[in-house]
């Protein structure tokens, strides 16, 4: 039924691909005002910054950070080098590069398009602070009896004070999945993509449903093909804004192709031939997702089988 978001390449771009474990690389280091994310070199004044390479790094910026603070409290990412690590929303500032005084020293690139360019334990620092702090932003109130919610537990979940509930941050499942035939593998396009760009087959996982059986639904609703024997091969945490994505291989048992145009604008059958070209650079037909994106490995992990 839904897509998910996570399935478009282009948003693909996001965390690094498969074991990227937002929570357990959180202990290793640490984010900043991740709210925005701050990426590229380092901070003035940032605690532990990176060196000014080519690279892209995360910067962190010191607690001086938190004087005059108004916006939403820090939550705890974890503790590395003797010292807490915390994520600040500092969205409520429309320049922070000037407020702050971090001009010519960090930028705050769009998430989707750095984490790629992110050592891997930065991206999955980067996707836990960007996960946490928009699940802050949009669960402000109860939703057990509408009361306003304040944060706890160093803002791993938010208290009701009218009913005493705790509420935890959530991760919506999502099932993308590479399906083949033996020869071929099935991949589809969203309108509004890039030109010639096709990706696994994707959408959450619903209430009731395993991941074998979200995967065959999914398959079927968006292409029209059965799949038996869905196997799981790996995940990407995806904080747009709060999914899990499950990585899947699956086995046609019908391939006769009935595209749902009103989630796909395309899905084909392409050999194994095409695909091993497109791995290695975009053909005339067919662009792949990028390595930071699950579905290029799910999708390689095929081809070279
Ligand atoms: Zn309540």
């Amino acid at each position: 039924m839904r897509s998910a978001d996570a399935a478009q390449p282009e948003a693909a771009q996001s965390v690094q691909a498969a074991a990227a474990n937002a929570a357990q690389s959180a202990s290793a280091q640490a984010a900043p005002g991740a709210a925005q994310s701050a990426s590229a070199q380092a901070a003035p004044g940032a605690a532990q910054s990176a060196p000014a390479a080519q690279s892209p790094r995360l910067a962190w910026a010191t607690p001086a950070l938190l004087e005059g603070h108004t916006g939403p409290p820090p939550i705890l990412l974890g503790a590395a080098g003797g010292a807490a690590h915390f994520a600040l929303d500092i969205s409520q500032s429309g320049d922070p590069l000037n407020e702050y005084g971090w001009q010519g020293a960090a930028e705050f690139p769009d998430l989707r398009a750095a984490a790629g360019l992110l050592p891997p334990g930065e991206a999955a620092i980067a996707a836990q602070a960007r996960h946490l702090t928009d699940w802050h932003a949009r669960h402000r109130h109860c939703p057990g009896c509408g009361g306003a919610t304040t944060p706890v537990q160093a803002g791993w979940s938010r208290r009701c004070p009218e009913c005493s509930a705790l509420h935890f941050p959530r991760t919506d499942p999502v099932v993308i999945a590479v399906v083949t035939d033996g020869a071929r593998c099935l991949l589809g396009r969203q309108s509004g993509w890039p030109r010639n760009l096709y990706s696994a087959l994707a959408g959450f996982v619903e209430p009731g449903e395993s991941v074998e059986e979200a995967v065959a639904r999914e398959v079927r609703e968006e292409s029209g093909v059965r799949v038996h024997r869905v196997r799981y091969l790996a995940s990407q945490p995806w904080p747009f804004p709060a999914s899990l994505m499950l990585g899947c291989h699956a086995e046609a048992t019908s391939t006769a192709l009935r595209v749902d145009n009103t989630e796909l604008e395309d899905a084909r059958w392409f050999p194994r031939s095409e695909i091993r070209s497109a791995l290695h650079a975009p053909t005339p037909t067919l662009t792949l997702p990028p390595p930071v994106a699950i579905a290029h490995h799910l999708i390689k992990t095929w081809a070279e089988q």
